[in-house]
């Protein structure tokens, strides 16, 4: 293989180059770091966030800055050629938000605000999308004499934990407009430290939430037989749902209904005349989503015939499917790789079920979402996400910030 006409060389040359400025300044990346993880905020809430990272932003001529009234998410291009976009952007994104948690991690950064943590990684996100725009700028010269795009553009978007998220408020703001692909990644501490996850088709899942209203004619405990036993029926409709699952869907379908809340009854001798209960509906392909919602009322709808009783239920459609294209994924690979060694990124690993709003980027043009390990070697001794004591080591948030600076010079050559 002839290594100069492949352009091989060229990425590598520039990736050390982009490394070696992001080993310089890893003090400052891991302080931005921990300024972000001391002062979280909630989704559409991140007004402070957006002014630090803008602020810690040098001013170039070749750099875009837009924003917005309606959402905290901005973006900022990093421009090569005067040429109106005609050879494409690629994204790069990062979300924003922290979650109401109460952060126990005892790090000396650890949240200053009671209830809001950092506790999915976004601080880490954003540390990481920093780092490399700086690696950008700082090679600028030599980006610009070898990439095949006429910009970078570096997302950094809000409101990922709250449906209907931030990623389609920058939709429609155009952040894909000119788009040719996007790149996403997420902490996953149920991979090791220095092992990545990247793989093609649909990795996360599409999720729907339902609202379950069950009422009929309350009454005595003693008199079942004068009442409507709502409690009764609404565990049915419970189990109907697992059947649903293992019974009326393909065993190489993934497919998760769970009942998340269930409230009824004020004492111990009444039947309650109203039973409310919500979930979440989580899956891998259109047709299976349509299918399990559909299959839901009917499990529902035939048991109010049986017993008798109403129903209301309401239906919120959330994030969908993010599905992996295999050129965005034949392109990022190796820039993970780079980073982490031959044989440290998997091509096959569990998918998730989990959702992402990152899947409407991806509806859009070609895009691929890397699961970055932060985990223990036993996963069994990592904390998950979302949860109070959950963190990143550097040497990981390092790494991921050489890996979307990796990316950005796969555009090279
Ligand atoms: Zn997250």
């Amino acid at each position: 293989m002839n290594i100069e006409k492949t352009g091989v060389k060229k990425n590598k040359d520039l990736y050390k180059l982009a490394a070696g400025h992001i080993d310089a300044a890893a003090e400052k990346l891991l302080n931005f770091r921990r300024h972000l993880h001391a002062n979280p905020e909630l989704s559409e809430e991140e007004a402070e966030t957006k002014n630090y990272i803008i602020a810690n932003i040098a001013g170039k001529e070749y750099i875009k800055l837009s924003e917005f009234e309606d959402t905290f998410g901005f973006w900022i291009d990093v421009i090569f050629k005067d040429d109106g976009y005609a050879s494409g952007a690629a994204v790069l994104r990062a979300d924003m938000d922290a979650l109401p948690v109460i952060e126990e991690t005892g790090l000396d950064f650890r949240s200053k605000t009671t209830a809001k943590m950092h506790a999915c990684g976004h601080d880490v996100h954003m540390t990481a999308l920093y780092g490399a725009l700086c690696a950008v700028i700082d090679n600028y010269d030599a980006f610009k004499n070898s990439i095949n795009l006429s910009a970078l553009r570096f997302v950094f978007q809000a409101a990922e934990e709250k449906s209907p998220g931030g990623a389609s408020v920058l939709v429609k703001h155009g952040v894909m407009r000119n788009v040719k692909m996007a790149f996403g990644l997420h902490v996953m501490p149920n991979l090791p430290s220095g092992r990545a996850a990247l793989m093609e088709g649909p990795v996360m899942a599409a999720v729907d939430e339902f609202e379950l209203e069950l009422s009929g004619r309350g009454g005595h405990g003693a008199k079942p037989d004068e009442a409507d036993d709502l409690i009764l029926q609404a565990s049915e409709i419970i189990s109907g749902a697992q059947k649903i699952i293992s019974r009326k869907t393909s065993p190489f379908i993934p497919a998760v209904i769970s009942f998340c809340t269930f409230h009824a009854g004020s004492a111990r001798n009444i039947l309650p005349a109203r039973a409310n209960l919500s979930g979440t509906i989580r899956s891998l392909d259109p047709m299976t989503r349509e299918s399990l919602k559909i299959k839901l009322e009917h499990t529902i709808k035939s048991s109010c015939a049986e017993f008798g009783t109403e129903y209301n239920l309401k239906l919120i459609n959330g994030y969908p499917v993010t599905v992996n294209d295999k050129k965005a994924v034949e392109i990022f690979f190796p820039a993970c790789e780079n980073v982490l060694g031959t044989g440290n990124v998997l091509s096959e690993a569990d998918r998730s079920m989990g959702s992402e709003d990152f899947s409407y980027y991806a509806q859009q043009a070609p895009s691929a979402f890397v699961f970055f390990g932060c985990g223990e070697k036993d996963p069994a001794l990592s904390y998950p996400l979302h949860h109070p004591r959950f963190n990143v080591k550097d040497a990981d948030i390092i790494n991921a910030a050489k890996t979307f600076a990796a990316l950005c010079a796969e555009f090279c050559g």
